[in-house]
């Protein structure tokens, strides 16, 4: 009985041993692996502090699109974001709704975006001039950056003619960041104003119209050109829209002559036509400038301004890159306002393309919708003033008129005005960005009472061509 007592104790006894052994064999294993990663993360460390950063700079659609997109792919570059806002990035195309205080209005941030940590911010600060010789930035602070590869998203700026900077307090205001939104709201506020006068037509001026006026004022929009939206639409889509009501009063043709004050504020507006419109507050939403003058000294080729990149975004220079309003895709020498999601969509091509990804922009799929009074408008692609040799074909009645711009079988473009609830909207615009034959099935997804139109059109233009 004693000798069993002696084997059960000395089996327990090796029991624990090797359970001690076992428990301190995995704590080792254990020690020895944490201190590998860490030493493994010291030299990413070590070895990204010695890698130069890739910058961006401007912290709107494109910029802010970019910054997500480095992160997103884990960029082993240090990051740096510059831009010369104050503000954290803000979803301009919710200007409108702020102003009015639109009921659905939930904040001006763009979805989605606190500010990412891993990124190295430098907000408040403008690039002041470019050396491509030496990849250095010189910032309004002074300070020096090198970059290993750089994105300009710098965008457009709105500012009001140097002839109406003196009227800012008196109730003239530009209407180009979230700055101006707020200060045209205060002013709003304080002079309790009804009646306002929007100069400029183009899609930011007509969205705002439209908004205000739903908010109970009084606009009238005042335009240079001879139609709206001289940009997008031709005469016959123009005319289209102003035919139909809406609730804000449109002078084409127009410019203001004289401006009238009242007690030291904006009372009334004297138009070149000689009309007179009342009005306590002008806000101009006229063509902006493209940021690019810290390059202008420097080869980077550009247009008019706008940066020239190829489809990968990349300028004249290989390091250099960029994306948004401040860029022309190739040398297409028709400059085009990209909107917003362009600019997003171009901003995250841009950043997989620094990364070393190739991935092609598809160009010219700009992309718009607005509501004027009862009027729907859609637009995509190339609408107006494109090259002669490209096919427009046009179907219309009382209640709409849609627009298709078609080049080697190709959709280019397409504008519907008025009815195109039925159309497959994201079906025509992703024709665009692939540049796919047009066949029937794509317009199978069109309106039925214009598809036999279409299709004959097709066939009449190929039965051109084949003759
Ligand atoms: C009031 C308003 C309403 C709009 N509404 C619509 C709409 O409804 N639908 C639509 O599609 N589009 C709309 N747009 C146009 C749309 O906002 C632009 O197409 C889009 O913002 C372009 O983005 P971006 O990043 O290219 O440049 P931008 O938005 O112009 O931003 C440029 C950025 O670069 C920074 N920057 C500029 N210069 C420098 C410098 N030297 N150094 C450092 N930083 C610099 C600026 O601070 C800014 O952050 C609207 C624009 C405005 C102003």
């Amino acid at each position: 009985m004693r000798r069993l007592i002696t084997v059960k104790q000395k089996l327990l006894s090796l029991l624990c041993v090797s359970l001690t052994l076992l428990i301190a064999s995995y704590y080792i294993v254990r020690t020895i692996r944490k201190n590998r990663k860490q030493e493994a993360h010291a030299q990413i460390a070590a070895s990204s502090k010695e890698l130069k950063p890739f910058v961006v700079v401007g912290g709107s659609a494109a910029g802010t699109a970019a910054i997500k997109t480095l992160l997103a792919k884990k960029c082993p570059n240090p990051i740096v974001w510059i831009a010369a806002q104050a503000e954290p990035p803000y979803n301009m195309t919710l200007l409108p709704s702020f102003i009015t205080d639109n009921k659905r209005f939930r904040g001006m941030r763009i979805a989605g975006t606190k500010m990412p940590d891993g990124v190295d911010y430098k907000f408040s600060t403008a690039i002041t001039k470019l050396d491509p010789t030496r990849n250095e930035l010189i910032l309004s602070s002074g300070e020096h950056i090198t970059y290993s590869k750089l994105l300009l998203a710098t965008g457009i700026r709105y500012e009001l003619a140097l002839g109406h900077k003196h009227l800012v307090s008196k109730g003239v205001f530009a209407y180009g960041s979230f700055a101006d939104g707020q200060a045209i709201k205060k002013f709003m506020r304080q002079h309790a104003v009804k009646d306002i006068v929007i100069v400029g037509a183009g899609i930011r001026g007509l969205k705002l119209a439209q908004a205000l006026s739903n908010a109970q004022y009084t606009v009238n929009v005042i335009e240079k050109a001879s139609t709206i939206l001289p940009r997008y639409l031709d005469q016959d889509g123009a005319r289209f829209v102003t035919e139909h009501p809406t609730s804000w009063t449109l002078h084409t043709a127009a410019t203001i002559k004289k401006v009238q004050l009242r007690g030291g504020l904006i009372n009334e507006v004297t138009l070149s036509s000689g009309t007179k419109i009342a009005c306590q507050l002008i806000i101009y939403a006229t063509a902006g400038i493209i940021n690019t003058d810290f390059i202008r000294h420097t080869s980077i080729l550009r247009h008019n301004n706008a940066i020239i990149v190829d489809k990968y975004l990349r300028s004249s220079i290989n390091t250099i890159y960029a994306a948004g309003d401040n860029c022309m895709i190739n040398a297409d020498y028709t400059y085009k306002c990209h909107g917003w999601q362009e600019a997003q969509h171009q901003g995250i091509i841009a950043a997989t393309n620094m990364l070393g990804q190739y991935k092609a922009y598809h160009e010219d799929c700009a992309y718009h919708t607005l509501t004027l009074g009862t009027t729907s408008i859609v637009m995509a692609g190339h609408t107006h003033q494109t090259p002669t040799a490209w096919q427009r074909i046009v179907y219309q009645d009382k209640s709409y008129y849609h627009l298709f711009v078609v080049h080697n079988d190709r959709l280019k473009g397409f504008c519907l005005l008025g009815f195109y609830k039925s159309f497959d909207v994201m079906r025509l615009r992703r024709a665009i960005g692939k540049q796919a034959p047009i066949n029937e099935a794509l317009l199978e997804s069109c309106h039925k009472s214009v598809i036999a139109s279409i299709i004959s059109s097709f066939s009449m233009v190929k039965n051109k061509r084949g003759r």
